[in-house]
């Protein structure tokens, strides 16, 4: 799966098409049953997209061997998502199968990049600019481990929604120095 495709599904934190997730394989009661905005709990998705997708409690999910957190937020395992991993408001989902290509300190920036969302809202810069700050801040984002960030997103194209890799790369880096950012 090309790097580009990276973080297409983040779009949904936007608040744009919930159908796209839930179309296969959903009827007529999973769309009933959402929330009025249209938004999934994370048992809701499970029981759409089937397969081996499950929920784990906030707290519960590892990234070799690392426990990862974000707030109360459970995160939903998906191998079959099409992406490394996405975010709807209240939960994160994360693709084991794509995670395990990318070196530790890309898995842990995925996941925070998703965090960020919960906390900071769709915006794609504000969620990058979270994710460094929190690994420098709670220690496992290195320089070195920053550099392995912008490789992995480097062959990024722009869209609407992400700039492209290298102008996010640069931005990243700006967050990461903030020197007023403890
Ligand atoms: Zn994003």
């Amino acid at each position: 799966m090309a790097a580009r495709r990276l973080f297409r599904r983040f779009v949904l934190c936007a608040g744009l098409g919930v159908a796209l997730v839930l179309a296969p394989g959903a009827d007529a009661q999973d769309a009933k049953n959402l929330s009025g905005d249209g938004i999934p709990t994370p048992q809701q998705y499970v029981a759409s997209v089937g397969g081996d997708s499950r929920v784990l409690a906030p707290g519960e999910f590892k990234l070799d061997g690392r426990r990862q957190v974000c707030g109360q937020r459970p995160t939903v395992i998906d191998n079959k998502l099409d992406d490394y991993g996405a975010a709807y408001p209240g939960f994160i989902i994360m693709n084991p199968k794509y995670l395990d290509k990318v070196s530790t300190p890309v898995k842990q920036w995925i996941y925070a990049h998703e965090c960020g969302h919960q906390f900071r809202g769709p915006d794609e810069e504000t969620a990058d600019c979270f994710a460094v700050q929190r690994g420098r801040r709670q220690g496992w984002l290195t320089p070195e481990g920053l550099n392995e960030v912008c490789t992995f997103i480097s062959p990024a194209k722009g869209d609407a929604m992400h700039f492209a890799g290298s102008y996010r790369c640069a931005y990243m880096r700006k967050c990461y120095d903030d020197p007023t950012i403890k």
